[in-house]
This record gives C-alpha cells, structure tokens and sequence, in this order.
C-alpha cells in the first residue's frame, strides 16, 4: 500500500513527439527498451535486453520525460522514484520499502522503475554514511540482481544521474545500456518553445522566436519551459499592473517583450 500511495504514477500518457530533440537517444532506447517489452519472443538468448538503462546529463534535460515515455509506449507501469527518498524519507523503513517496491513491480509486470540520482544508490561511500543507508542500498542491490533472472521478468531499471563520473564499476555493471541526453540546441529549443505557445495566443513571429533561442543557449528544457510560463505571466501582470478588471477577451497577447522581460528572470 505504501509502495501504491507514494511511487505509483498515474500513467500519463507520453509519447516521442513530447519530447523534443534528442533524436538519437529515442531511436536507441526504442530499440534497447520499449521494443523488447512488446515484442519480448523475439530478444532471446544472445539478444537478451539490458535491464537496466542509464540516462546521464545535465539537470532539467527530458530523463524523467524518456523514463515516462517507456513506459507509456510499452504499456508499463511506472514508478518514480528519487534514490534521496529512499534513504531518506522513510527513516527504519526503507529496506522494507525496496522490498516491497520490487514485489509490487513483479506484480505489475511489464515495469519501469525510474531512479533519479541513482548514483547515491549505487555508490557505496566509505565515509561516516549511516548503517541505516547502507543496508538500504545493500537491499536495493540484492533486489536488483534478484529481478530479471527469468526470461519472463518484464522489469526495466531506469537510472538518471548528472554525476556520472561518481558510478563505479559495479554500479556500471548493472546499466549494461548508457544514453547520455544532452542539453537542446537551437532547434530543439525552438521546437519546445513553439509547443509550449501552442495552446496560447501570442504575437510572436518567426524571427522574435529565432531571438528567443539566440538568447537561450544552454538552456535546459527545464529552463525553456520556466522561461515561457514567466513569459506567459506578461498580459496578466499588465492587467494587474493598470488594475483594470478585464474581461476574458482583453487579455492581450503573450508577446516578445514578456520574452524579454523573462529573460532578465530566469536563470
Ligand atoms: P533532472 O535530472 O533534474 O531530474 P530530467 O532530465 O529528468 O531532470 P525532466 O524532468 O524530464 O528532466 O524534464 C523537466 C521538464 O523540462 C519536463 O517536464 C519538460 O517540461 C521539460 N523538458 C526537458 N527536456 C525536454 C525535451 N527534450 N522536450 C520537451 N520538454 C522537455
């Protein structure tokens, strides 16, 4: 029941045209990952399927996104889980925690269960870490070698991580698949831009949007994405602004200038 409350994500629906760019890591994670769980007769033997994937990049890049989106194409369950929370947020209980996420995710067959930071599971340090965590992280790793030793577990490991470098070599061992997903360039913040404005009205023309990807290099998605809603905030606070009570169609257009003003905002 715990396992159900807290990590079990609503399946939402995502799909490749979600997620931006990255053309290169869905073609492979389409054929390591999702193409396996439906059509697993035919990875057999010397084509068995990696059962752990491991997405590394910078923060804020769509690694959660692609978590999702196996699962939605794969019809899997999904389960969200960030490796701090385990060790964290159920003091004295996280090893039963593990446990019984893993039995849940037998139950639900086929499975993803996405780990974000997974390096602070999978990374053993000597110093003073607590005894409590090191059991939890001993029980993760028994659980893991445990899940998948029947050519009938349908359960896929999605670890994320920004510190890649902090993986050892055992911890390697378990991610057999590594993507790494990159920040957006120009093109695939353009595309996530013109998706976010989709479903509002603005005044932006082609060359206001080529402006706004000048200005956003190094952006992450998370960042593009937090630009726009600022910049979406624009016709409400000009309405706040001249306390004026308008109607819903004097609202005037989102425009470059709220671009503008969200650049000196973020980041
Ligand atoms: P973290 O490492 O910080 O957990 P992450 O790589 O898992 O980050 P996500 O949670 O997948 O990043 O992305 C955060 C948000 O940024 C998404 O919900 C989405 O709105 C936006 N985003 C990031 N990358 C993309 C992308 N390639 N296409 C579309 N939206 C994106």
């Amino acid at each position: 029941e715990m396992v159900e409350n807290e990590i079990l994500t609503a399946t939402q629906t995502v799909t490749w045209d979600d997620i931006a760019g990255l053309s290169q890591a869905k073609r492979a994670v389409h054929m390591a990952v999702i193409y396996p769980l439906l059509r697993p007769e035919l990875f057999q033997g010397i084509r068995a399927p990696p059962k752990g994937l491991l997405l590394f990049g910078p923060p804020g890049t769509g690694k959660t996104l692609i978590g999702k989106c196996i699962a939605s194409q794969a019809g899997a369950t999904f389960f969200n889980i960030s490796a701090s929370s385990l060790t964290s947020k159920w003091i004295g209980e996280g090893e039963k925690m593990v446990r019984a996420l893993f039995a849940v995710a037998r139950v639900r067959q086929p499975t993803v269960i996405f780990i974000d930071e997974i390096d602070s599971l999978l990374t053993q340090r000597t110093d003073g870490e607590q005894e409590a965590t090191r059991r939890i992280k001993t029980e993760f790793l028994v659980q893991l070698d445990g899940c998948g030793t029947s050519s009938e577990d349908r359960i896929i490991l999605v670890g994320a991580t920004n510190r890649p470098q902090e993986l050892d070599e055992a911890a390697r061992r378990r991610f057999p698949k590594r993507l790494y997903v990159p920040l957006p360039d120009r093109a695939g913040r353009r595309t996530i831009v013109t998706n976010l404005l989709r479903s509002q009205v603005h005044s932006l023309d082609d060359a206001n949007l080529d402006l706004v990807c000048d200005r956003t290099a190094g952006f992450s998605g998370a960042d593009m994405d937090t630009l726009c809603r600022e910049a979406a905030f624009g016709p409400i606070r000009s309405i706040c602004d001249n306390i004026i009570e308008a109607r819903e169609d004097e609202v005037r257009p989102i425009n470059f200038e709220d671009f503008e003003y969200a650049l000196t905002q973020v980041r």
